[in-house]
């Protein structure tokens, strides 16, 4: 047994951490399912899950027995040693898709982070420092590391901290010509998010991506695919390339893959991955057998034809209903989005107040998310039951009504 522990309080928040999170009023203690329960017991179902990380709700029986069963055998050994659950995920994920080869990390940053050392390593070796340009695209998000700021599209997180990592170019996401203008011999790499997450669920034309891979192909630089986001089941398939039928040479995921474990997978092909020799990169927890083993029951639920077919279920009746609200309230002019990642974007009347919704969604008892100002967003479970989505959506639909009517 464990010592008590002292109470608690959102309040202590202010007082204990650093400052660059502003959580919620409410401090959840449990959850099962799609429902989540806070301090005074209060039920909420949840379809933010944890941003699009909780892929099978909470206290998943699959995701807690892998997780006890190994907490009981084995918890680190570092990277000095292999282990068997890393092996055993590394096996599912080249056999799933086109990798032939895995890196192990601890999250979506450090997943990209090991994209793009990779990229530009591959281009040092075969052609040279001077192909070292990364081209990324406006309003994408990539993490919070330098790099990852570096890269990602938006100054908002990248300014203020000194020199960027420079080499990286930005330009309009869905715009081929703009891409085609920019990239050159000197290009090692463009990074795409196949749909923008964070900067309001915006889904990639298959043509743009189909444009990218054979621009890519032309100047000898590598696709890489951040589907920190829209992997593990999110879109419908187990990674979104799928759903567009463009493979990346490399691809980056985290969030869904440990269902709230903190992991993160960098996949390529063998012929690239040989360029990341012994001492090159490394990190102390990747691939720990904890993760690991979590990440394989993962798997082993979502890539089910029952579970993914599920997903393209639940986007039409998320999308069907969420349109009749939008419709009915003024409240947003699209609900766009694969699978359970969906966009609402708010109207004119409400443009810069998905704060707002947030707000009043959590007062009827559901957490969404934001994707901006303008864009309220839904990842939830994949496996949510059909009765959550109702209620969730009726809880919606009132938080809606008091807002608009207010
Ligand atoms: C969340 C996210 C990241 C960063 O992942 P972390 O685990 O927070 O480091 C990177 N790229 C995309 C597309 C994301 O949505």
């Amino acid at each position: 047994m464990s010592a008590p522990q002292a109470p608690v309080q959102r309040a202590d928040f202010d007082q204990v951490m650093v400052p660059n999170y502003a959580p919620a009023a409410f401090i959840p203690v449990r959850g099962a399912g799609s429902r989540v329960w806070d301090q005074s017991g209060r039920e909420l179902i949840d379809f933010a899950g944890g941003i699009a990380v909780n892929v099978l709700g909470h206290a998943h029986p699959a995701l807690v027995g892998a997780l006890t069963e190994q907490a009981n055998k084995l918890w680190h050994v570092s990277n000095v040693f292999t282990n068997e659950p890393a092996l055993r995920l590394a096996h599912k994920l080249v056999d799933a898709t086109f990798a032939e080869r895995a890196f192990f990390c601890n999250s979506g940053a450090e997943a990209n982070e090991a994209a793009f050392k990779l990229a530009r390593r591959v281009a040092h070796d075969r052609f040279g420092p001077e192909k070292h340009e990364i081209i990324a695209t406006v309003n994408s998000f990539h993490g919070r590391t330098l790099f990852t700021v570096s890269v990602g599209g938006q100054p908002k997180y990248s300014d203020g901290f000194g020199p960027k990592i420079t080499g990286i170019s930005h330009v309009p996401y869905n715009d081929l010509e703009a891409l085609k203008a920019q990239i050159s011999d000197k290009t090692c790499a463009v990074v795409i998010e196949p749909i923008q997450g964070e900067s309001g669920v915006v889904p990639a034309d298959v043509a743009y991506l189909q444009g990218a891979r054979e621009l890519c192909d032309k100047h000898n630089a590598l696709l890489i695919f951040d589907e920190v986001q829209t992997g593990v089941g999110r879109t419908g398939e187990l990674f979104a390339y799928m759903h567009y039928g463009v493979t990346p040479d490399i691809l980056s995921s985290a969030k869904s893959l440990g269902g709230g474990f903190p992991i993160g997978a960098m996949l390529t092909t063998e012929a690239l991955a040989k360029h990341l020799a012994v001492g090159t990169h490394g990190t102390t927890y990747g691939g720990n057998p904890l993760a690991c083993a979590v990440a394989n029951a993962v798997l082993d639920v979502v890539n089910t034809p029952e579970v993914l077919a599920g997903v393209k279920a639940k986007h039409q009746k998320f999308k069907a209903r969420l349109e009749q609200i939008g419709e009915k309230y003024g409240l947003f002019t699209q609900v766009r989005g694969i699978g359970l990642l969906i966009g609402c974007v708010l109207s004119e009347a409400w443009k810069g107040k998905a704060k707002d919704v947030f707000n009043a969604a959590e007062k009827e008892g559901l957490m969404v998310l934001q994707a901006g100002p303008d864009v309220v967003r839904f990842a939830p479970s994949l496996v949510v039951e059909d009765a959550d989505i109702d209620e969730g959506l009726d809880r919606f639909e009132r938080a809606a009504a008091k807002l608009t009517q207010a």
